[in-house]
């Protein structure tokens, strides 16, 4: 067991390490980044698509879409507009490391870029551990999951710094109380951002693309 545990901290260091190398890339070329995290079928690859809608013209935005198997997301994000997408498929591995990041990041000409957006395995358990050099964590959970998840998985929420609820039209057809999922969440870290949005019908989402216009903002002003 200590053994098991030793092992996990070198794999994590290492982890630590080229994620750091990255973050400083990303820094020297001011561009923002978020990872995105959540159980499967919350719906990041759908906000991912309404995000290009809205801002693709505003920033230049380039999407990193995490899968197990299938570059299906890709091929969404790419059609949504997205310029500058990739697939990541772990090919088994239930999270983004920053290995993966890193190589795929060594492929991409990111000049100009605004804002990179890694969007990660559907998991709400490892991709909290594996930092991938990302400025934040945004978290997304939806109103057809429990709204106890984030005392489930508090690590994931606690290094979170935004919290999407989404599917916001379907409340009503579950028990799933939002104001409960909201006081649970913030339980775990009074600092959450928290949005409230329904991505297929498109309702809630300024609040976050300003979120996300003031996070370049502010990148680019503490760049000059
Ligand atoms: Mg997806
Ligand atoms: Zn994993």
């Amino acid at each position: 067991m200590a053994e098991k545990v030793s092992i996990e901290k070198k794999v994590l260091s290492k982890n630590d390490q080229i994620a750091a190398e990255i973050r400083a890339g990303l820094e020297k070329q001011g561009i923002v980044t978020l990872n995105l995290v959540s159980s499967p079928g919350s719906g990041k690859t759908s906000l991912l698509e309404r995000t290009l809608g809205a801002l693709n013209d505003k920033l230049k935005m380039a999407l990193i879409a995490g899968d197990v198997q299938t570059v299906n997301d890709a091929r969404r994000l790419t059609r949504a507009g997205g310029k500058i997408v990739r697939p990541l498929v772990t090919g088994g591995a239930c999270h983004l490391d920053a290995q993966m990041v890193k190589k795929v990041l060594e492929k991409i000409n990111l000049a100009g870029t605004d804002v990179l957006l890694i969007e990660n395995v559907g998991n709400l358990v490892c991709p909290s551990s594996y930092d991938l050099g990302e400025d934040l964590k945004v978290v997304l959970i939806s109103t057809t999951e429990g709204d106890d998840k984030p005392l489930k998985y508090p690590a994931m929420f606690r290094r979170s710094s935004a919290m999407i609820l989404n599917k916001i039209d379907l409340l009503g057809m579950s028990n799933f109380n939002p104001e409960q999922v909201k006081k649970n969440a913030l339980s775990i870290n009074p600092h959450l951002t928290i949005f409230e949005t329904s991505c297929t019908k498109g309702t809630g989402l300024d609040a976050w693309y300003n979120w996300l216009l003031e996070l370049v903002k502010a990148k680019k002003a503490g760049k000059s």
